[in-house]
């Protein structure tokens, strides 16, 4: 078994960039779910389904596999095969795997996957139901929020910086409405596991949140 670090939270929080940090801090390897959620997203789209089609995706999971694999450290997501690491950052491709992630055959296609990545290796895994569901005997458990204004600001920033216009209330409203789905699901909803340690980034620098989770880690 490898010793194993959970880290849920909501959107814009900060997982992946800390998990990344205290990947490379510790030696660990880390694993993006939301990448995997996202990877079957594209499969989604790219089949013209639309993400109230539930029986389509659920049709369509079928044949979607999703593979993981990394590259100078760096984590690449496969679709049946195919490299499709620099698709699944846009804009439809989250709405997509957020509006199909709370389907439970979505769900039960990448359980292996998640759990088996974290047997064989030291990880430390972000997403919302790792502690909960995925990992539940995490060697480390961490809840990472920040107020929904901060996650919203953090945002608009990123994307006003890549020379993207867009309206800091519409950003703020989408992470309301993802926030509201990824936690009044049925299945796996995010929720802070009860023995997972809560982090508000809200006021703390990624360091300082980097230093505290280390502190908590072998
Ligand atoms: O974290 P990221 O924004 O890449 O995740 C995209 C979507 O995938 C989330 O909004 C969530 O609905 C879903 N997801 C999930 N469980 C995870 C990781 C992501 O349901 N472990």
């Amino acid at each position: 078994m490898g010793y194993n670090v959970a880290i849920d939270g909501p959107a814009g929080a900060g997982k992946s960039t800390i998990a990344k940090l205290l990947a490379k801090e510790k030696g660990y390897i880390y694993v993006d779910t939301g990448a995997m959620y996202r990877a079957l997203a594209v499969h989604f789209l790219r089949r013209g389904i639309k993400p109230q089609e539930t029986e389509k995706i659920i049709e369509a999971v079928k044949d979607a596999q999703v593979g993981i694999c990394y590259e100078d450290g760096v984590q690449q997501v496969y679709l049946n095969k195919e490299n499709i690491t620099s698709q699944i950052r846009e804009e439809a491709v989250g709405q997509m795997a957020s509006m199909s992630s709370p389907i439970p055959e979505v769900r039960a296609k990448l359980l292996e996957l998640q759990k088996s990545l974290a047997k064989e290796k030291d990880v430390v895994m972000d997403g919302r139901d790792i502690g909960t569901n995925i990992l539940p005997n995490a060697d480390v458990k961490v809840y990472l929020t920040a107020s929904v204004m901060c996650r919203a600001k953090r945002r608009y920033d990123e994307l006003t910086a890549k020379g993207t216009s867009c309206s800091l209330e519409e950003i703020e409203e989408a992470i309301r409405e993802r926030d509201e789905r990824d936690m009044t699901r049925k299945t796996a909803p995010l929720k802070k596991a009860e023995d997972a340690v809560l982090i508000d980034s809200s006021d703390m620098t990624i360091e300082e949140v980097v230093e505290q989770i280390v502190k908590l880690c072998r």
